[in-house]
Formats: structure tokens, C-alpha cells, sequence
């Protein structure tokens, strides 16, 4: 198999890839400077070769990134996205110009107006809110080990899924655990 098994089906996977620009664990940002983030939004085919990106631009990204992590967290319960997270989603939504446009098949396609990075992380937004509706999105999380916090989608059946990989973080936690059980 050529993707990893953490990969989210279909455009997801580039959202879940944005979030895991930055990783924790390693310290690192794919993303930190305009020459990076312009690199990355054209390697995700959210961004044509000729646009320049601000340090402006980069910010808003990280934001963005760190945003779509805190609403990945709620994946876990189930429970509501907080409100400040919900704010930055739409607040990237309005600035990209998000617009709908019903089709003739009785559906509807969201589009950003705005080009450049505004535009493509508006893209994400609405590919954010694509899966929401046909209900992937929900199996898209956050490692619960604090020190990783990475993306994975949850392929478990009866999705319960808390690590980015039962090998590595699974592990790990369960080693912790054992651990502490055995403390005087
Ligand atoms: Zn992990």
C-alpha cells in the first residue's frame, strides 16, 4: 500500500497533510517562512507558481493549521468545535471569499472567489466543510499523546481510534500506564 494507513480518503488527505506541516514531536515547520508555505500550497496544487507569499500570508496559514487541529481534538467525543476555533474557520471562509453555487443536479459546490493564499486556504475550508457532510470528517483526529498531536484518519471499525499509530504512540501509552500501575 502505497499511503500510509493513517491517510484520510480523497482531498481530506491534503487537509490532514496541511495540519501535520508542523510537527510537534521533531519541532519542525514545513510552513515557516513564505518561500516554505508557498512551496507546500504548490505542491498541494492550492497555488500557481507565479504567486508571492507574505509573512502576513504565513501566519494566517498557521492559524489556520493550529485551528483545524483544535477542531480535530473534538473528533474524539464527538462533542461541539470550540467557539474561538470556529471563528478562525470562517473567518479564513470570508476572507477567501467562500461562495455557493447550486449545480444542475440539484447539489451545490462551495468555491472560493479570492486567488493567491487566501484562496487556498479557503480551499481547505471547504473541503473541511465537504467532509462534514458526507460524514469523513469525523474519523479525522489528533494523536491524544500530547507530545505528538499529529493528524491521522481513524480506519477502526467502531471508531475508537486515539493514537496516530497503535505502534509507536499506542504503545508508548500503554507502557506509561504500565508503568505508573507499578509505582509504589
Ligand atoms: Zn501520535
Amino acid at each position: 500500500m502505497a499511503a500510509s494507513s493513517s491517510s484520510a480518503p480523497g482531498r481530506l488527505e491534503t487537509v490532514r497533510r496541511f495540519v501535520n506541516t508542523r510537527d510537534i514531536e521533531a519541532g519542525t515547520d514545513a510552513t515557516a517562512t513564505p518561500p516554505d508555505l508557498s512551496r507546500w500550497l504548490r505542491e498541494a496544487e492550492l497555488l500557481d507558481a507565479r504567486t508571492e507569499v507574505t509573512a502576513a500570508q504565513v501566519r494566517q496559514a498557521s492559524t489556520l493549521r493550529e485551528a483545524l487541529r483544535e477542531a480535530l481534538v473534538a473528533n474524539h467525543s464527538g462533542g461541539p468545535i470550540p467557539p474561538d476555533t470556529i471563528a478562525v474557520l470562517n473567518q479564513v471562509a470570508a476572507r477567501a471569499q467562500v461562495t455557493l453555487s447550486i449545480t444542475a443536479d440539484l447539489g451545490w459546490v462551495a468555491r472560493p472567489r479570492a486567488g493567491g493564499v487566501e484562496g487556498a486556504l479557503g480551499t481547505l475550508v471547504t473541503i473541511v466543510a465537504d467532509a462534514m457532510t458526507d460524514a469523513t470528517w469525523a474519523r479525522l483526529k489528533i494523536c491524544i499523546n500530547d507530545t505528538c498531536r499529529w493528524a491521522f484518519y481513524d480506519h477502526s471499525r467502531a471508531r475508537s481510534g486515539k493514537w496516530c499509530s497503535m505502534r509507536v504512540c499506542g504503545n508508548r501509552a500503554k507502557q506509561q500506564t504500565w508503568r505508573a500501575r507499578r509505582e509504589p
